[in-house]
Formats: structure tokens, C-alpha cells, sequence
């Protein structure tokens, strides 16, 4: 049976009705990621003993007639900086290659509770940092689009396997375009939640206030499931907020006002990519909606805001991996004192991007420069942030693109970290703001896959739903 045009409702369906078995519908994918993935390289580790046991626990449920949660034998892939208990969490770094996580992240622990089946861990820049997944310390993974480009990143294993079939859905996390941006590289949904709706525990951090965790699916539908199962309030973070999950559907988009910023039609953005995003825009407008043109006047600083924020918060969390407490360590290697300890750990450990953003974020933070670069950036970010008050104060929704253009060659960008760094140029100022954003795949350009970004005010995941629904719809031929 092909079980990949199926959406996690009618997976669900089959499951139920008994159409099929939630271990036949593992060993498919354990199968598919057998045969397919040498080539596309989307999994760090595959956990299919343990997959195929929570597999068979499903059916017994099943076979007993109990009430199922809605992802009850689903298979997922999940980004390798989530903590599952019993598997790796190598953050994609040679610092954690032996790295056995001992607990569950409040998310994975959600998806077990409904019955999620975790097929294993998936590819990612190291410590999330990067836009290509060109810098995992262990392998690039291949776009399933066209395998001579990258998939995007960080969460570029997550979206490849989501692309290629290798899972029904996957986690990703997005601390500035992680889940967005190799989203609209692959052609399918991404979903990063307002900040503090999904809880963080047991996710590496990289820079802690704006790091999200958020679903990599083929259907707005499927990310909606997805997100409700892993929202909520959770003890073990205190930036996590409860909110109910509200619904709603979206019939007609008349009355609806949507915003979209000038700054992010301006230079820079390829032809192709600003094309296919006009066009849905238009298809949008035909339908009702009131299309509003508007300003985000700081977004020019969001760059160098967010390369500020995020590399200080990524040099206090990274301080932890010193040798001593967790992963590779030089101690005991004719190594005695503990400052070489730290330092040679640290030095052999890290590869050189996350080495530079660990020096960037110590050098802004050092006195002398602190106020002149991070208290500075912080005033930016509140800028930026009231930017879109502004904006959602006329306006429902903001549409832009995802990325200035599409998937890239391997290799193209990765000897400039600028180049690298404005791949997320319209996808960081939603995390210095906090808001949700989803990407979603709304046409190509020369063949690959272009994104659409829905940015919501805080909160109105329904919002971002029922209005992504609608337009996937008017995406089809
Ligand atoms: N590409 C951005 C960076 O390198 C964002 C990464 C992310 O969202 N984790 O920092």
C-alpha cells in the first residue's frame, strides 16, 4: 500500500478501521528510509527496534477497541536536537557523537503519550546553527527536489525526510528560518509556533529566546495536528504559556486585510521566487481579500539584531559543553590541568561555524562593548517588535516570501557566512518578535520550490491555519 498521498487524518482513519496495521505502516517507512536514504542522507540514527515496538503496541490498543490520540502509530522523524530518550542527540556536533539522551524533551513525551511511532534522528547544521545543513559535523543531506542542492537548514534532515517520503512528519526547530526556510526549500509545510507555545525542555538550546520547536509536514492540516499535540504550558520551562487551541475555517477571504511589507519586495530578492509569491497574492486578492501594502521600517536591522541576540545567547549555552559534564573530552589524554581540558575539548569538539558565533557572542558580550552591541541590539529588537504591532494593527495577516530564493547548490554559499546569513532574511525578525509563521509551498521557479510565509499576530495559529488551508487550495493547478 502507498501510504504517502495519505494525510495524518486518513492515516488515522486507516488505523482505526484496520485497513492496515500500525507495523505494517512502520515498516514501510523503515523500508522507504532503507532503500532511500543513503541517498538523500535525511537520518542521523535510526531507532527501528524500538520504532517497530511502539508500532506493535499501537495495534494490541487497537485490538482492544481504546480510544486512540490523533497520532496514535504515526511515524515521525525528529530533528537531533531533541532529547529521545534511549537514542543519540548529537545537536549534529562531534562534541555529542556518543551522546545518549536520558530523558524525553516535553515534546517527544507529548507524541509518545498520543502514540506517536519515533522512526529515529534527523540531520541538522550543527547546534542548529547554519541554512544549508552543509554544517553537520557528520554528513550533508541532499535536497529530494534536485540532490545536487541543499535542503535548507538547520532542521534540513527533518524536511528532506519529510520531502522524500522517509516519514509521515517530522519536528524541526527555528531559532531565526530553521523550520521555515528549508521548508520552502523542499516544498512542504513548516510551522514555527508563537514563542513559548510549544515548551522547549529537553531541546538543545542554541539562543534560548528564540528558539521554537514546530511540525515539518506535507499539509497545513497535518501541521495543525501536529501542533496541538505538542503545545501547552510545561512546568520545566517557565517561558511556556498555556493558550487554548482554538478553530477556525475560513470560507471566503472577504473582509480579510493582508498585509505585505514593501521592504521585502525591495533588492535582493530573485526574480523567480518574487514572481510565484505575486501571483498567489494575486489569486488571494481575487478571492476577496483587501491586499494592503505596508512598512516594517526596522527590518533592515534585523540581520545584524538578530546575529547579535542570537550568538550571545548561543556563547552562555554553549559554555556548558566543556569536556567535563557531557560528550567528547581530552581528559585522561596526557591532558592534566583543567583549563586545557576545557579548551582542547572545545577546540576539537566544535566545528567552525558554531566556533565563530561562540566568538562573536563573547566579543559583544565583554565589557566595554556590551551596551554599544547587545543592550543596543535589544533596543533594535523592541523596535522591530513594535513594527508589527503597527502593522497588526491594520492588518490580519503579513504574506511575504520565505526566502530570497530558492534552493542552492552545494557549496555555493558556504566559504561566505553573509551570503549563508541572508538566506533568513524575512524569516528572523518573526522570532525577535515572537510571533507564528508558517511556510508553504505556493509554486517553483525554474523548477524548484518557492515559499509563502503567513506571519500571525501572537497566538492565532488558528488564524495561520485556516488561512493556509484556503490558500493551499488555490495553490493546486
Ligand atoms: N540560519 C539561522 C542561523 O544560522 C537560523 C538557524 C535556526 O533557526 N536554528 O542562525
Amino acid at each position: 500500500m502507498d501510504f504517502n498521498s495519505l494525510t495524518i487524518k486518513e492515516l488515522h482513519a486507516g488505523l482505526v478501521t484496520k485497513k492496515f496495521s500500525a507495523l505494517e505502516l512502520c515498516q514501510f517507512y523503515l523500508q522507504r528510509i532503507q532503500a532511500n536514504d543513503k541517498k538523500i542522507g535525511a537520518f542521523l540514527q535510526v531507532g527501528g527496534d524500538s520504532a517497530l515496538k511502539q508500532a506493535g503496541a499501537i495495534d494490541n490498543l487497537i485490538a482492544r477497541k481504546e480510544n486512540l490520540g490523533a497520532l496514535a502509530g504515526i511515524p515521525v522523524a525528529i530533528k537531533d536536537n531533541m532529547m529521545v530518550k534511549g537514542l543519540n542527540c548529537t545537536c549534529g556536533s562531534k562534541i555529542l557523537e556518543n551522546y545518549v539522551a536520558p530523558f524525553d524533551a516535553t515534546c517527544i513525551k507529548k507524541l509518545k503519550e498520543q502514540g506517536a511511532v519515533i522512526l529515529g534522528k534527523t540531520n541538522l547544521d550543527e547546534f542548529a546553527m547554519g541554512s544549508s545543513t552543509e554544517r553537520s559535523a557528520f554528513r550533508a543531506t541532499k535536497n529530494p527536489v534536485d540532490t545536487t542542492r541543499v535542503p535548507g537548514g538547520s532542521s534540513g534532515g527533518s524536511t528532506a525526510a519529510v520531502a522524500s517520503n522517509e516519514c509521515a512528519f517530522a519536528l524541526g526547530s527555528d531559532t531565526g528560518g530553521s523550520i521555515r526556510q528549508p521548508a520552502s526549500f523542499c516544498g512542504v509545510v513548516g510551522l514555527k509556533p508563537t514563542y513559548g507555545t510549544v515548551s522547549r525542555y529537553g531541546l538543545v538550546a542554541f539562543a534560548s529566546s528564540l528558539d521554537q520547536i514546530g511540525p515539518l509536514t506535507k499539509k497545513v492540516e497535518d501541521a495543525e495536528i501536529v501542533f496541538e499535540a505538542i503545545a501547552g504550558k510545561d512546568a520545566k520551562d517557565s517561558t511556556s504559556v498555556d493558550k487554548q487551541v482554538t478553530h477556525r475555517s475560513v470560507e471566503s477571504l472577504k473582509g480579510l486585510k493582508i498585509g505585505i511589507p514593501k521592504e521585502y519586495f525591495a533588492e535582493g530578492i530573485e526574480r523567480g521566487t518574487r514572481e510565484a509569491v505575486e501571483t498567489i497574492i494575486k489569486k488571494i486578492e481575487r478571492e476577496g481579500a483587501e491586499i494592503v501594502e505596508i512598512s516594517l521600517p526596522h527590518t533592515k536591522y534585523a540581520l545584524p539584531c538578530y546575529y547579535i541576540v542570537a550568538t550571545s545567547e548561543a556563547s552562555a549555552n554553549l559554555a556548558r559543553f566543556d569536556g567535563i559534564r557531557y560528550g567528547l573530552s581530552t581528559r585522561g589524554k596526557g591532558i592534566k590541568d583543567l583549563l586545557n581540558i576545557y579548551l582542547k575539548s572545545r577546540g576539537q569538539g566544535f566545528g567552525p561555524e558554531v566556533k565563530r558565533r561562540i566568538m562573536l557572542g563573547t566579543f559583544v558580550l565583554s565589557s566595554g562593548y556590551y551596551d554599544a552591541y547587545y543592550t543596543r541590539a535589544q533596543k533594535v529588537r523592541t523596535m522591530i517588535k513594535q513594527d508589527f504591532t503597527n502593522a497588526f494593527s491594520i492588518v490580519d495577516f503579513i504574506l511575504t516570501p520565505v526566502s530570497p530564493f530558492t534552493a542552492f547548490k552545494f557549496g555555493e554559499k558556504i566559504e561566505d557566512p553573509l551570503k549563508m546569513y541572508l538566506s533568513d532574511i524575512y524569516t528572523i525578525s518573526v522570532n525577535l518578535a515572537g510571533l507564528p509563521a508558517i511556510s508553504l509551498p505556493c509554486g517553483q521557479s525554474e523548477g524548484l520550490p518557492v515559499g509563502l510565509q503567513i506571519i500571525a499576530k501572537p497566538f492565532d495559529e488558528a488564524g495561520i491555519f485556516s488561512l493556509g488551508k484556503f490558500i493551499e487550495n488555490l495553490v493546486k493547478p
